[in-house]
């Protein structure tokens, strides 16, 4: 399970991409794949470290600033560098570095199965020398603090002197790009170093933002395993040096470990309680920490992996994007998914909507602790929901931010930000497909049912009946290229689900428990008649449908819109967003993504199966999939309307979309909710799969180039295993109490040591 690249190019534009494909991560902690050493002058690297959700706040300049439009910002920061390490050989004045001598060989690895990375260089000096370099690194998943490098130094044809140089830098900035609004513009530099000294073993250095008065700080602790070593450490301007000069006549290795820790995770004394973390590691040897991380990893693939036979391209891209989601998703209440994981600084670390509808179903159903994380990480935002609702207008209700950190609206571009009020019925969703999932009553009654009951009251106040239906007016869907419309289906929908559901959950709650669902009642104000009024909305929603198309309109005009002139559009004034004003996108029929398709895959039952055919042909004809999160709704609803091929081939682009760079800029970070994309293509497309109040379902369908293909799903405590072969499916209780689910709408039973084989059909 490893991922191997040999000799690669060294170009500028490789070796930042390749930054964010060796990113490693934890979900608190995050580091580019950047090398050590650097690249040498006239060369640029993104080097970043982050800690999930650290952020300062910024005020959004406005050239004319209407109500409620949001004041400040958050973002997320570049944090304290711990990466350098400088090797210089005996009496060169230069350190070994891509720019000098000659790089003989170069191969770079990435061990999904033992969460580390590994770098093999070797290195001609301009003397002559050779050495050979091994750069292993891992941030661990079982010490969320910490980011270890090890070293090795093997010389070739030299026996002599060897310095090693190395820092931790507070005096660090964010990157920018002015011309691309997927990255952030300004406001670079938002850290200023407040202490940089050594105790003991220990060099620190601890940073402040600027605004919001976070602090972090990284307490590195180096090992250098030969006798003569000569070590200094000091602490400078804003950085600690610990240099170790020795003589080199076999191979050495060169640790070093380094600890973060920050505010809204550790409080107070950060350098302090970094030590003590040092001093409970000072026995983990690299060796052991790699341990440590191939028994975590074990049991995450146990149940996360899926294996595709005959196809080691889609075989690495579909296990390198569930590694990445791993190494993403926070932990902690303070922390969910950033759009880019913590892999770059595209999208200024903000979370969306990709979490509940693209990420938040892998974890769901392969790791339902993380699931329940992402929810209660939205749980602990919603009293700021509700101040947004205030803010915006709505008399009760819970409106949910389009993109944040904090819990605070941080979109300034209202169109395509904040009117995408369909964030808080996506939200929703997810609390009900875990209910489905996991039949937690217990949790619907602690978190689910606020969150629903906030949201339903959200729509039935900015709805409003006319003509007897239920209209929402002035939103925008999930297609970035369609702002501010009425009765958008997509939004229509959800807010319909989420209304029911919240009514539902109320009826649940009583037989469950019936005191905890009268408190629950009391503390939120809640009455029969409002449950009574959610439910009415939900079934008098307007659903747009067209008789002469027979489909779904996106919304109220957009059939009425002249369709996009693509075949006078050159491939360069793709993507639409970077080449057009806005204005001239909206007056065209011409979708980013998927968004009617995608509220037919979401909620499948509303329409007959031919309404979403013939909608899915009519979508796919105007829709660029200039987003990312396009092409894997594209393929689910291929498989689910017979046409294999097409599923496989928008499959094959979400697989390597960020290996293959696909999207031309993976620099700036991975694209998470694609990653997701490619997992739920599998399971939700070629295999079928369903999670409603019926249960769990599945309806495989295998691609032709395929031989098998298996997974596994997480369901009721249960570990199920799936295989599809060419002429069958087998179902496998894997761990667990027998269980029921749907094999092609029949139920079939699961036991323990006794696997289930049928034909697969179609
Ligand atoms: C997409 C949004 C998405 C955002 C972050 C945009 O390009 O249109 O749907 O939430 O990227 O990934």
């Amino acid at each position: 399970m490893t991922w191997k690249l040999s000799n690669p190019e060294l170009s500028q534009q490789d070796l930042l991409n390749m930054e964010s494909i060796f990113a490693l991560g934890n979900g608190y902690l995050g580091v580019r794949g950047n090398f050590e050493e650097g690249y040498g002058e006239n060369m640029t690297s993104i080097r970043g470290t982050y800690l999930n959700a650290f952020h300062d706040v910024i005020e959004i300049p406005y050239g004319e600033k209407l109500f409620a439009f949001p004041d400040t910002q958050q973002k997320l920061l570049n944090n304290i560098d711990a990466q350098t390490i400088l090797i210089y050989l005996e009496g060169e004045q230069e350190p070994f570095r891509l720019d000098h001598g000659v790089i003989t060989k170069q191969e770079r690895y990435l061990h999904m199965d033992k969460g580390y990375s590994e770098r093999i260089v070797h290195w001609k000096s301009p003397a002559g020398k050779e050495i050979k370099l091994t750069f292993r690194r891992l941030v661990s998943f079982t010490h969320r603090e910490l980011f270890a490098i090890d070293v090795q130094i093997e010389p070739i044809n030299f026996n002599g002197k060897v310095r090693i140089v190395s820092t931790i830098n507070g005096k660090v900035k964010n990157y920018t790009n002015p011309n691309d609004p997927r990255v952030a513009a300004g406001h670079a530099e938002r850290m200023t170093v407040v202490d940089a000294g050594v105790k003991g073993y220990d060099g620190y250095v601890m940073d402040e933002t600027m605004a919001s008065k976070l602090q972090a700080a990284c307490v590195s602790r180096h090992r250098v395993d030969t006798a003569d070593a000569d070590i200094q450490i000091e602490a400078g301007d804003g950085e600690v040096t610990y240099t170790a000069a020795f003589s080199l006549t076999e191979a050495i290795h060169f640790t070093k470990f380094n600890v973060y820790t920050d505010t809204l995770r550790h409080g107070k004394e950060l350098v302090e309680q970094g030590i003590q973390l040092q001093e409970r590691m000072k026995d983990l040897s690299f060796e052991d920490l790699v341990n440590e991380q191939t028994e975590y990893l074990n049991l995450y693939w146990k149940s996360a992996d899926v294996m595709i036979q005959n196809d080691d391209k889609l075989q690495e891209g579909i296990r390198f994007n569930l590694f990445q989601l791993l190494q993403s998703a926070g932990r902690d209440e303070h922390s969910n998914i950033a759009a880019k994981g913590l892999s770059g600084e595209g999208y200024e670390g903000h979370y969306f909507w990709d979490t509940e509808i693209y990420m938040f179903p892998v974890f769901l159903m392969t790791q339902p602790d993380i699931a329940r994380q992402l929810l209660l990480y939205r749980y602990s935002k919603l009293d700021q929901a509700r101040a947004r609702a205030r803010e915006m207008g709505h008399s009760q209700g819970a409106l949910f931010p389009w993109r944040t950190i904090s819990g605070t609206e941080c979109s300034s571009f209202f169109p395509s930000g904040t009117a995408q009020y369909h964030i808080s019925a996506d939200i929703a969703y997810s609390y009900i497909q875990y209910y489905l999932a996991e039949q937690d009553q217990e949790f619907l009654l602690s978190y689910g049912a606020e969150v629903l009951i906030e949201t339903a009251r959200l729509w039935t106040d900015m709805g409003h009946y006319y003509n007897g239906a239920f209209h929402i007016d002035e939103v925008t869907g999930p297609d970035e290229y369609t702002c501010c419309v009425n009765n958008n289906y997509y939004t229509n929908v959800m807010a319909k689900h989420n209304l029911k559901w919240a009514a539902k959950s109320c009826s649940i709650l009583k037989s469950y428990n019936a005191s905890g669902f009268k408190s629950l009642c009391d503390r939120l104000g809640v009455t029969e008649d409002e449950i009574s009024a959610w439910a009415k909305a939900a079934d008098a929603m307007l659903l747009p449908y067209d008789e002469e198309l027979g489909i779904n309109p996106q919304d109220d005009t957009f059939l009425r819109k002249a369709v996009w002139d693509f075949d006078n559009t050159p491939e360069e004034k793709y993507p639409l967003l970077l080449n057009y004003h806005p204005l001239t996108i909206y007056r065209y029929q011409v979708c980013k993504q998927a968004d009617t398709v995608l509220a037919h895959f979401l909620l499948e039952d509303e329409q007959s199966l031919e309404t979403i055919k013939r909608s899915y042909d009519y979508y796919e004809s105007i829709t660029t999939h200039d987003s990312s999160l396009s092409s894997c709704i594209f393929s689910i609803m291929a498989s689910k309307i017979g046409n294999m091929d097409k599923a496989y081939e928008y499959f094959i682009e979400t697989a390597r979309l960020d290996l293959d760079n696909t999207h031309g800029n993976t620099k700036d970070g991975l694209h998470m909710a694609n990653m997701g994309g490619t997992w739920m293509s599998i399971v939700y497309g070629f295999a079928g799969m369903r999670l409603k109040e019926s249960g769990l379902s599945l309806s495989p369908a295998i691609p032709q180039d395929w031989e098998k293909y298996a997974f596994r799903l997480n369901f009721r405590g249960r570990l199920i295993g799936v295989l599809i072969e060419k002429g069958s499916v087998t179902l496998e209780l894997v761990e667990g109490d027998e269980i029921e689910i749907k094999l092609y709408d029949e139920l079939v039973k699961l036991e323990a040591n006794h696997s289930v084989t049928q034909p697969i059909h179609g």
